[in-house]
This record gives structure tokens, sequence and C-alpha cells, in this order.
């Protein structure tokens, strides 16, 4: 099948409501991703079926320690000052856990930031504990795996890497997949570990590179070369350092975007990244 023949990624539309939940258990699972599960019985109709959904948690303004919440339609700054929030990926949801009631886990990265003061969503992965409150909205809606294709190759930083897990486990069984990860060192090399049968994962270490300030991502894309039309490729994470990657794909390999989805999920040296920017702005989509 031509690209040109195969159908968007179909979206599907969820309510967006405000949830109030409860930290349950806080996980450190590999060196730098710490797992927060929620609980509470706002989670009922809770649903997340595509592999890049995000929420938005309500967190602590650094300056004042306040969450301040927006109305029940997630979109209307309170009374007292602007909302401060943060996108996450709804890693796993289990309507009825082993534990009782449903639960949703958030794998967050724990980064150490030398050259700028921690962010809230920082503050919050180094200070939360079992029992505490914490409310978010989202996902708006879901993109589903696209369909048609053979092959995938996804990519990503530590931030994406929940939704890489979350591909795996999505795109159709009989798809051969590879990924590419960008990872400190071999200490986050667990985290995909038994999601997929047969699935190669090159892990790429970027060492003593600070986060977002490594090419090994472009390096790696460089490497595999040419891709054909069965192959989808979906890459995240720093914006920035995303730019020679995306440029490669769709200039270099001439890959159109719905064969090539490039998404931004944090910016380095940008507090609140808003992920709809163009990673490139002199190349919009
Ligand atoms: C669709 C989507 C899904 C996402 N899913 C996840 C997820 O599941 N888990 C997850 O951990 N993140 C995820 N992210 C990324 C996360 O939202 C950003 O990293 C966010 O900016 C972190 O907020 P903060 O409050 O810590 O920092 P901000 O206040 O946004 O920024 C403060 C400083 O910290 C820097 N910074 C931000 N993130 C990082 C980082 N990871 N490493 C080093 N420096 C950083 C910024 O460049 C800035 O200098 C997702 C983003 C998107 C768009």
């Amino acid at each position: 099948m031509s690209t040109a023949s195969r159908p968007a990624r179909s979206r599907v539309a969820h309510e967006l409501k405000l949830r109030t939940v409860t930290v349950r258990a806080v996980t450190d699972l590999t060196a730098h991703l710490r797992r927060v599960t929620l609980t509470g019985a706002a989670l009922e109709d809770f649903a997340s079926v595509g592999p890049t959904d995000h929420i938005k948690l309500f967190l602590a303004d650094p300056s004042t320690g306040l969450v301040h919440l927006p109305d029940g339609n997630g979109g209307v700054t309170p009374p007292g000052g602007a909302s401060v929030r943060r996108d996450m990926t709804p890693r796993a949801f289990r309507p009825d856990s082993a534990s009782g009631g449903p639960e949703l886990d958030l794998d967050v990265v724990v980064h150490e930031q030398a050259d700028t003061p921690d962010g809230p969503l920082a503050v919050w992965i180094d200070t939360v504990r079992p029992g505490d409150s914490v409310s978010f909205v989202g996902p708006r809606g879901s993109k589903l795996v696209p369909e048609g294709y053979a092959r995938a190759v996804v990519a990503a930083d530590e931030t994406a890497l929940p939704s890489v897990a979350r591909w795996l486990e999505l795109l159709d069984p009989t798809m051969d997949v590879l990924v590419l990860a960008e990872v400190q060192g071999p200490g986050e090399e667990a985290y995909l570990d038994g999601l997929r049968p047969g699935v190669e994962v090159r892990w790429l270490h970027r060492g003593d590179a600070a986060p977002g300030a490594s090419s090994v991502l472009a390096e790696a894309f460089a490497e595999l070369g040419a891709i054909d039309a069965d192959t989808f490729v979906w890459v995240g994470g720093e914006a920035t350092s995303l730019v020679p990657v995306r440029r490669h794909l769709r200039r270099d390999l001439g890959l159109p975007a719905a064969q090539a989805e490039v998404q931004g999920y944090w910016r380095r040296g940008v507090g609140d990244y808003d992920h709809h920017a163009p990673i490139d702005p002199s190349d919009p989509d």
C-alpha cells in the first residue's frame, strides 16, 4: 500500500473532566524513571486508548506552594492565580486493580537540572508520597495507532519512553518494531523489558552530555539509512535535538508527515514547553 492511500491515524474523543485522585504508591523503576500509581473513584470512567495520549497534571506553583485548580471543564483560569500544569503520559490504566479499585500509572523522569531551577513536575516527583492528593484533566482524545504498515521505528528520550511502552503494547503484533532509545546510561535499560516479544531495542547512551544536548538519536537515524513506505516512524523527546532528526526524515528521506511523526515533549531551557508549537519554526507542518 502506498503512503498516500493509507488512512490517517483515527481519533477518539473523551469527555474532558477534572479528576482528583490519591497517590497509592511511588516506585523507582530505573535510575531516572519513577512510577506514581494513582487511585480513586474519579478514575472509574477514565479512558486512554492511544500511544501518544497525555493528561495535564495540576501542580503546585513553585513560588507559592499552592495548587490552583481550574473549573470542572479544565479550561478556565481560577481566581487566585493561573493553574500550573504539565503534560504526562498515562502509562497504564487498570480499571479493576489487584489492590482494589481503578489504578493509573504515571512514569516520571527524575531529571537533574544544574543550570535552571527545578520545574513544578521535578519538584513534585521529588516530594510525592502515598496518600497525597493530585488532580488532572485529560486525555481530551486518543490518536490510535496507524494501520497498514508492516514495520515501525519508534524513537524517544526518557520523557517519551512511557509512550514507547504504549506503542509496543498497542502496535499490531505482526509488525516488526525497532526502538531507538536515548538514555543517559545502562541504568534505564530495564524499562522496556518484557513488553513485546521480538522487539529490537537499541539503547543509545548520551553519557555525560546533558539531557537534550546529545545527537545520538540523529546519528542513529542517519545510520539506519533509507526507510521504505511500509515503515511508520514516531519520534518523541527534547524538541531542539529532534530538529535534525525531523529534517533527515522529512527532507533527506522525503517521508510525508503522516508516515514520520516527530513530537517535541520538552525543550531545553524552556519551562512549560508548548508541545503544539512546531519544533522547527523554519518548516512547520
Ligand atoms: C505529550 C507529552 C507527554 C509527556 N509524557 C511524559 C511522561 O510520561 N513522563 C515525563 O517525565 N515527562 C513527560 N513529558 C515531558 C514533561 O511534560 C516535560 O519534561 C515537562 O516540561 C517537565 O516539567 P517540569 O515542571 O519538570 O519542568 P518545566 O517547568 O517545564 O521546565 C523547567 C526546566 O527544566 C527543563 N526540563 C524539563 N523537562 C526536562 C527533562 N525531562 N530533563 C531535563 N530537563 C528538563 C526545562 O528545559 C527547563 O529548563 C511529556 C510531554 C508531552 C508533551
